[in-house]
């Protein structure tokens, strides 16, 4: 199932548990606005090559749409539009005051060299920054961009706009960024998992975790986890998956990638095929790359008693089946993954405000979100007796759904 029919599908099921109108259910799904440009550069060699460019802006009931800018060969408008419309739900999961978009650009960006991404990115912002801003579309980093990424679009946005930092999130330090912003996915992954391991009267310290990516997210998440305690016995990303029994060391394993080092030349592990790791034997699960990568195919053979879900949207809903029948308890995307987005609001308020919290304060104001997230997530499933990730969208959509409508929709 593609990913905008199976976040449509988890929408439409929250939306009947809630006793939605129809009527509103429909205008909820439907995006405020798709652009779709077109993004023609000189590369290095003198040629031309154009790559096509999208923001999908889902929903502003509750503040400015907010999300991510992902460059990646497999960016399309069904993808760009389902996590967007994640975005929307995730926001008020989070209680941000923001609503949902996504862009991306379809490109390989390690096959660009850095001037050719800097002028993609200048001649993508150009295209649209009429239509993004501080009090309108705020982006931020994804897949394949970073806070340099960010940079050239604050930037070149104020060229048009005047010097304007809190029209992008995920910025360095430098030009506003805010502390713990890089870490913040990955921090909120592990207050998520310690929440709900908690729940189960289970800790980090006592539990064996794989993870699949080591990009931004799972670098993150597997170093903290690691400094807590818990014991990381698989990891893999597209240079191939490693595990050891009694624990990679984590550090080493960084210091490594950061020399450029691939995982299967790691000397701390032993190698495994790619797709062991997702039913490899652990506690926890937690996939940090790509969408779909649980499904009907795999799930079945997964062992592990949890999955955080710290991509977007990694179990298809055939998988979010066979897992639940199987009783592996599923923390979902949309809350699983919203320490970034909710970091990201900590940096436009210092922007706005004018005034730079020190990183103690983020990682604590985010530790208050994730947990008062989580409380509100397992009062919903209680209320609708369903599981989190139904306990999680009926969250986001209801609260989406009241904005919407003390706005008045229907005049
Ligand atoms: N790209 C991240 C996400 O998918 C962060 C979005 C943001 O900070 O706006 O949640």
């Amino acid at each position: 199932m593609n990913a905008l029919a199976a976040t449509s599908r988890n929408f439409r099921q929250a939306a009947r548990l809630l006793g939605l109108d129809s009527k509103l259910e429909k205008s909820l799904l439907i995006p405020f606005r798709e652009i779709k440009v077109e993004c023609t550069i000189p590369k290095d060699d003198g040629t031309l090559a154009s790559f096509v460019g999208f923001r999908v802006q889902h929903d502003n009931a509750r503040g400015p749409m907010k999300g991510g800018i992902r460059y990646h060969p497999e960016v399309d408008p069904d993808e760009v539009n389902a996590l967007a419309q994640l975005m929307t739900w995730k926001t008020a999961v989070a209680a941000v005051p923001y609503g949902g978009a996504k862009g991306g650009i379809g490109c390989s960006p390690d096959e660009l060299s850095r001037s050719e991404l800097e002028r993609l990115t200048r001649v993508f912002t150009q295209k649209i920054h009429d239509l993004i801003g501080t009090h309108t579309d705020i982006p931020a980093p994804d897949m394949g961009t970073n806070a340099q990424t960010m940079a050239w679009i604050f930037d070149e946005y104020s060229k048009f706009h005047g010097h304007s930092p809190a029209v992008v999130t995920g910025k360095p330090i430098d030009l506003g960024g805010s502390l713990g912003r890089d870490a913040a996915t990955g921090r909120g992954v592990l207050y998520a998992t310690e929440a709900l391991l908690a729940e189960y009267g289970k800790s980090i310290s006592g539990s064996t975790f794989v993870i699949q990516g080591f990009g931004n997210v799972g670098s993150w998440a597997a170093q903290l986890i690691h400094e807590k305690g818990g014991k990381v016995i698989a990891l893999g990303d597209v240079t191939g998956s490693i595990r050891n029994k009694a624990g990679l060391d984590i550090p080493a394993l960084m210091k490594h990638r950061n020399e450029g080092g691939h995982m299967k030349n790691f000397h701390g592990g032993e190698v495994i095929d790619s797709s062991e790791l997702l039913v490899h034997e652990c506690d926890v699960l937690i996939p940090c790359a790509l969408g779909g990568v649980l499904n009907r195919e795999n799930a079945p053979d997964v062992k592990a008693k949890f999955v955080i879900e710290a991509a977007n949207h990694p179990t298809d809903p055939e998988a979010d089946e066979i897992l639940t029948k199987k009783g592996v308890i599923v923390l979902p995307d949309i809350y699983a993954n919203s320490g970034g987005v909710v970091v990201s609001y900590f940096e436009w308020v210092q922007n706005i405000q004018g005034f730079m919290w020190d990183e103690e304060k983020v990682n604590m104001e985010l530790h208050k979100y994730m947990n008062s997230a989580f409380q509100h997530l397992k009062a919903m499933c209680k209320l609708h007796d369903c599981n989190l990730r139904m306990g999680a969208f009926t969250l986001g959509v209801n609260r989406v759904a009241r904005a919407t409508l003390l706005r008045g929709w229907e005049a």
